[in-house]
């Protein structure tokens, strides 16, 4: 796509629309950003580029760019971005921009939750196969970043949100990754089939000769990919399991106890991502042979600390309420639950089966602790806590050796925090400190 000449316009200067701005600029367009923000967000832009501070609806109406490319973090319907909309050559997202300049093989992963780590896992597991590949997109670097580089990595493991997916017009992935879906982001989307319509867009443009790795049963209606399909449940999948091993089409593929990821979930990640890798010709031995030496990610049900027989886990990444349920599947021993944060409209009731008889106490804290103590009160003892630290030694006190104590807020943590990882790091230096 050859921008000389042609007036790009990026909206929002963060991460990806910053990389999506030099990557215009290298590719002869005239670029400018614009951000509702002040003059100091847009610090450290190239001189090429125009900075056009404190944007608003009136900016874009006056704006007729041949090119428009909006930030995952902009609303697509909002009043800002519609102005640019208008009288836009063409409105396209981050993701869609930058994919026009990479022919590597992309291999795309969505899901409401699991994305990172299967991210992680398929770029590990298609080096080990003998390709160099990025984990990017929603994860480390915006793929524009990548893409600009003068020797690209010959694959992409991109981990694709909703709001990214909602802004691609041809993007193809050579394999797209649909781990699950269940509600989530009800303060962006106006309903849960707008949330699985910009999702499904994954699958949009493939082909026969491409691959859809869908979770069995999942409902994501035709697809003209070919499709593998994994589960931890169903053993008619492609890809089941059998107590702890990983079968594919019955043949053992991997021993779960020999990785260091527990849970059902986990499963499932792992599953996917060899299906993934094994869609791009990688060898099942060379993509288990990554577990020689690998890590979970933090705020991932991770194990803090054991004290007094009580093991804390941090899950902070917990924003809704499915990655909860997982993180609630996973336990074998009695557990006190952390939950709450930031009202996000989210319907709590579909957990009160899985919490019953799985958690002895619930502590619940931030700006739902209220409606939550009405919520989950009728399946076990619930306490609103008015701080992370009380609800921590509050928790401390209900459990018991041999227990656990969960921290699995199940929403969003911005009533509080800048994100999940600040929140995470709080409740491990808070269990850290814990005498
Ligand atoms: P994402 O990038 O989609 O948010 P992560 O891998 O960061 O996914 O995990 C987010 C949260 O979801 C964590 O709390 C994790 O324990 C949980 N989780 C991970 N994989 C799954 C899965 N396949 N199904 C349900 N929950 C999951």
């Amino acid at each position: 796509m050859n921008l000389t000449g042609k007036r790009v316009a990026v909206l929002g200067a963060g991460r990806s629309g910053r990389a999506a701005a030099d990557l215009a600029l290298r590719h002869g367009g005239e670029v400018a950003v614009y951000d509702a923000g002040r003059e100091e967000v847009f610090d450290g832009l190239r001189d090429e580029i125009r900075c056009c501070p404190r944007a608003t609806e009136e900016t874009g109406k006056a704006c007729a760019a041949d090119v428009v490319v909006i930030s995952p973090g902009i609303e697509t319907t909002g009043g800002f971005a519609s102005s640019f909309a208008r009288g836009a050559g063409e409105f396209i997202g981050e993701t869609e921009f930058a994919s026009r300049y990479f022919d590597g093989l992309v291999i795309g992963i969505t899901g409401t939750n699991g994305k990172t780590t299967t991210t992680e896992l398929v770029q590990r597991m298609v080096e080990a196969g003998g390709k160099s590949c990025e984990a990017c997109g929603n994860y480390g670097r915006p793929l524009s970043d990548v893409v600009i580089d003068d020797h690209p990595p010959a694959a992409v493991s991109l981990e694709l949100s909703s709001f990214q997916l909602e802004t691609i017009s041809t993007f193809r992935p050579d394999v797209a990754v649909w781990l699950n879906f269940s509600p989530d982001h009800m303060d962006r989307y106006r309903s849960v089939d707008e949330y699985r319509g910009a999702k499904l867009r994954i699958f949009k443009n493939q082909r026969e000769d491409d691959a859809a790795v869908v979770r069995f049963g999942e409902e994501v209606g035709k697809i003209s990919a070919s499709r593998i399909s994994f589960s931890a449940t169903q053993s008619d999948a492609d890809y089941a399991l059998r107590g702890s091993e990983i079968l594919c089409q019955g043949a053992k593929v991997l021993d779960l106890e020999e990785t260091p990821l527990r849970g059902l979930h986990n499963a499932e990640n792992v599953m996917a991502a060899l299906a993934a890798v094994e869609a791009a010709k990688v060898m099942p031995k060379e993509a288990v042979a990554v577990f020689g030496e690998y890590s979970p990610p933090l705020h991932r049900c991770e194990l803090v600390r054991t004290l007094d027989g009580v093991e804390y886990i941090n899950d902070s990444k917990a924003t809704n309420l499915h990655a909860l349920e997982a993180a609630l599947r996973s336990q074998s021993r009695p557990t006190v639950l952390i939950a709450g944060g930031k009202e996000k409209g989210l319907d709590y009731t579909p957990l009160l089966p899985v919490l019953k008889g799985r958690v002895s106490q619930i502590v619940v804290f931030g700006e739902i602790r209220r409606s939550l103590v009405d919520v989950f009160s009728p399946v076990a003892r619930t306490v609103s806590a008015e701080s992370l630290q009380d609800a921590v030694q509050i928790a401390r006190e209900a459990s018991a050796t041999g227990g656990t104590v969960l921290f699995s807020p199940g929403t969003s943590s911005f009533d509080m925090f800048s994100g999940y990882e600040q929140r995470g790091d709080a409740y491990r230096k808070i269990v850290h400190a814990l005498k």
